[in-house]
């Protein structure tokens, strides 16, 4: 049977990661968490400070990344190491906005998620997954919500991990500016593709949103 495709894009903080992943469990597909991949890159980039687009590009070669399955939680490793607990800093965050503008990055990632969904069925997280990676998905997903509100769902993550380090306001300043690179960025800008049903979480809490994903493919797969 062939393999089904769901493409879940949106801006930081729309709830990607956290409904993608349980509408795969609820669908028995892989959850593919492609930012994950470029925060990987963006996080040996800085390790090796290789800072400059050319710098980055020849270090591309060098590097192995491959994503692996822990009870269900996707582990990401490069060159074997498994850096899946050191990528969700601030700093990696915007490495990897930075990262993700360069077009030798893009096609070395864009390989590996397209094998991934030839592979399995999956829903896979992102930007640009609708658009550019898999233009032919069976579902499309375009997740927003206001950027206040996706500043303060960040913000209490982070107060959970670390509390008192970043204010509202600097992680609402940070939603913004990487809303900012991200859409107008010349390479696969963030965007919702035609095709895309738009999903609006602002006022939903997490049950709610997971079944307005729910609903939008059960309709679209006749499940
Ligand atoms: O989704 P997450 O916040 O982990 O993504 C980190 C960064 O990676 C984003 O700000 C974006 O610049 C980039 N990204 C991308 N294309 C994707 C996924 C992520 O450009 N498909």
């Amino acid at each position: 049977m062939k393999n089904v495709n769901i493409a879940v894009d949106g801006p930081s903080g729309a709830g990607k990661s956290t409904l993608a992943r349980r509408l795969a469990e609820r669908l028995g597909y892989i959850y593919v968490d492609t930012g994950a991949l470029y925060r990987a890159i963006a996080y040996d980039m800085l390790q090796h400070h290789a800072e400059s687009e050319q710098d980055i590009a020849e270090r591309l070669p060098e590097l192995d990344i491959a994503i692996d399955y822990q009870d269900g939680v996707q582990h990401v490793l490069v060159n074997g190491e498994d850096v899946s607990g050191l990528i969700r800093t601030p700093e990696v965050s915007m490495g990897a906005s930075r990262v993700s503008a360069i077009p030798a990055v893009r096609q070395f990632l864009f390989d590996l998620q397209q094998r991934l969904a030839r592979e399995h069925s999956v829903v896979m997280d992102g930007r640009d997954i609708g658009t550019v990676v898999l233009p032919d998905a069976d579902v499309k997903i375009f997740l927003t919500a206001t950027p206040e509100k996706r500043a303060w769902r960040r913000y209490l993550e982070l107060e959970e991990k670390q509390p008192g380090v970043q204010s509202y306001e600097d992680v609402l300043a940070d939603v913004i500016r990487r809303d900012e690179q991200d859409m107008n960025r010349a390479i696969a800008p963030l965007k919702q593709a035609e095709d895309a049903v738009l999903v609006d979480t602002t006022d939903a809490d997490l049950a709610q949103s997971e079944q307005m994903l729910l609903d939008v493919c059960k309709e679209k797969l006749r499940l």
